[in-house]
């Protein structure tokens, strides 16, 4: 496998450059040169496949000879350990559940495989590699999560204090092992701003070798296109073939991986780009003007992005076509007010609790559903995390029926520990030097 910059179409970097780079130098994102079809027979027999099986196959015909097929097949077995269930609410409505990982979202399954990538990639004897990430919430617990007990390897999670839910903050905390949760006396953007300076500080490259795990990791975006393939095995079991997929999109990798699996030959009818009122691709949709923006906080946080970063991916993806891209691709925004109500109607509905996130996703299947009354697809809202991430938005009588999983029961019992410092980066620079 080869990869260019959405900067720079002739740069060429193999899969290990790009995994441990993260980001070209030319600031562009990493993108395939060639996105192979897979064999017809493959997806016409796919409903006989296990979510392995599909994963193994789909990555080998992308990454080629990046590594070995039974070393690829025991990273595969070892990172995406958990399954994704379609799980059916009426003969055409279906949820796909990607919260059954440890930090219970579905970046789990980026993280878990991107982590166990660089540790294949890191030779015996190299240097530990020293992964620094900031985060809001969600991203540092599937990361903290995906590298745990992963040899070689060293994470160091700064988080604001004060600013993450309960659940996030034991996913933190408790880990032990290879990874060091730092609450920072500041907000969200000092820790990144302390990270930021991390990786520019020479003394700090020269000690360690220092890595951001970042989200728009290619080896962060190859794995969530499993899903999308084994769902539509899934439905094909069901007798079901036309199918479109709704999506709850912030920095839209996890869309922009359903349009890549769409690239590699996965026939889906069509993709909704569900968003918040954070809505800089919808508009664009409507207006042919891409203007991002500030972020403003919503109760999907995890979608709270003006500026996608994954958006140049699926312009790549679509040769910068948008009258091609707009043949796939819908694009809805909901409001707060929404949100809650599209929460309240699942629940009236099916007796299933959505998360916010997961509940844009179904208001845009059902708006879809209205504006084209003639389509008789299977719709399937993908569910991006557990309820129970987000206990302060939920009426009383529908928190009531969230259920603690097992995952966050046995972290309530383990201590909790993170060490303290201030925004300043001379602090969070001793740190580093002495710990
Ligand atoms: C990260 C996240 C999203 C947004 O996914 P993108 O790939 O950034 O579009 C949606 N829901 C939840 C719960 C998330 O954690």
């Amino acid at each position: 496998m080869k990869l260019y910059s959405t900067n720079n179409k002739d740069l060429r970097v193999s899969f290990k450059e790009a995994v441990f780079n993260s980001m070209p130098q030319d600031k562009g994102l990493y993108m395939p040169v060639e996105i192979p079809a897979l064999d017809a027979d493959f997806i016409q027999n796919i409903e006989k496949y296990s979510l392995p099986e599909i994963a193994y196959k789909v990555a080998s015909t992308l990454l080629k000879d990046e590594i070995p097929a039974d070393d690829l097949k025991a990273l595969i077995n070892d990172a995406i350990n958990f399954d994704a269930p379609a799980v059916k609410l009426d003969d055409k409505t279906f949820v796909l559940e990607l919260f059954h990982g440890p930090s219970l979202a579905f970046k789990d399954f980026g993280a878990r495989f991107m982590s166990r990538v660089m540790a294949y990639f890191l030779k015996d004897g190299e240097k530990l590699l020293d992964v620094l990430v900031a985060t809001s919430g969600d991203t540092g617990g599937a990361v903290a999560l995906g590298f745990l007990g992963v040899p070689n390897t060293r994470v160091t999670i700064l988080y604001p204090e004060g600013k993450v839910s309960p659940i996030q903050e034991l996913q933190l905390t408790t880990n032990g092992q290879n990874i060091r949760a730092v609450e920072v006396k500041g907000t969200f953007d000092d820790c990144q701003a302390l990270v930021k300076q991390a990786f520019a500080d020479a003394e700090l490259n020269a000690k360690f070798r220092l890595t951001s795990a970042n989200s728009i990791n290619i080896s962060r975006l190859i794995p969530q296109t499993f899903y999308y393939f084994n769902t539509y095995a899934q439905l094909k079991k069901q007798g079901l073939t036309d199918v479109i997929f709704s999506v709850p999109s912030g920095n839209f990798g996890n869309i922009g991986a359903g349009l890549l699996a769409y690239k590699l030959g996965l026939p889906v009818k069509q993709f909704i780009a569900a968003t918040n009122i954070n809505d800089t691709v919808p508009r664009f949709l409507e207006t042919g003007i891409y203007e991002t923006k500030p972020s403003t906080q919503t109760y999907s946080n995890a979608m709270d992005v003006g500026a996608p970063s994954n958006w140049v991916r699926i312009m790549n993806l679509f040769k910068e076509d948008v009258e091609e891209l707009k043949k796939v691709v819908t694009s809805y925004r909901f409001n707060d007010e929404e949100t809650l109500a599209g929460i309240k109607e699942i629940d009236a509905k099916f007796n299933y609790v959505a998360c916010p996130h997961t509940a844009i996703a179904y208001l845009a299947i059902e708006k879809f559903r209205k504006e084209h009354p003639e389509d008789q697809s299977a719709t399937v809202f993908l569910s991006t995390a557990h309820a129970c991430k987000f206990p302060d938005i939920f009426p009383q009588d529908i928190a009531a029926k969230i259920e603690i999983p097992e995952q966050v029961k046995a972290l309530e019992s383990k201590p909790k520990h993170a060490d303290k410092l201030g925004v300043d980066f001379e602090g969070f620079k001793r740190y580093l030097l002495e710990n």
